[in-house]
């Protein structure tokens, strides 16, 4: 790019709870996230589609549907949340946490930094409703 723009970026801690009646909460303020897995946008779409089978499934019955959307998604954004703000510390790592970080990193593929992120794929339309 020819400019560049400085942008600030935070999260929060997980919450538990994003529906209060027939109130709910979806994407960043949900669950904001920094930027270091690339996933709050995707996240936000994620809770879009969840909601809406929620809704489909429990026939537009707003408590119930909120109900079930909170507990299909809010371990899995968390995950996010944490793992990101965990990418971050590895990203910016200093001193002896940086030799550490390069040891563990060594020989690496970029194959095999994919492998840590398996739980993230395979999300889809069918199986996104809790079960429990
Ligand atoms: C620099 C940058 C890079 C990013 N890169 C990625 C990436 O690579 N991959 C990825 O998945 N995510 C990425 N994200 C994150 C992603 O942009 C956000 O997670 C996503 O936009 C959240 O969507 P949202 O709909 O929850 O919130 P938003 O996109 O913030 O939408 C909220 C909307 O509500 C409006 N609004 C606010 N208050 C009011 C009000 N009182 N009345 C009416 N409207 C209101 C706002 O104007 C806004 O349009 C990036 C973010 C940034 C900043």
């Amino acid at each position: 790019p020819k400019t560049w723009k400085r942008w600030a970026t935070a999260d929060r801690e997980p919450i538990g709870q994003w529906s209060f009646g027939r109130a709910t909460l979806l994407g960043d303020a949900a669950h904001p996230t920094t930027q270091y897995m690339a996933q709050g946008a995707c996240m936000a779409m994620e809770d879009g589609v969840t909601l809406g089978e929620a809704l489909r499934v429990n026939n537009n019955d707003f408590i119930k549907a909120f109900d079930l959307y909170q507990r299909s998604r809010v371990a899995r954004t968390a995950r996010i949340v944490l793992s990101s703000r965990e990418m971050g510390r590895i990203y910016h790592a200093k001193g002896v946490e940086r030799l550490v970080r390069n040891d563990l990193w060594k020989g690496r593929t970029p194959e095999r930094f994919y492998d840590a992120m398996e739980w993230l794929y395979g999300w889809n339309v069918n199986n996104c409703l809790a079960t429990d």
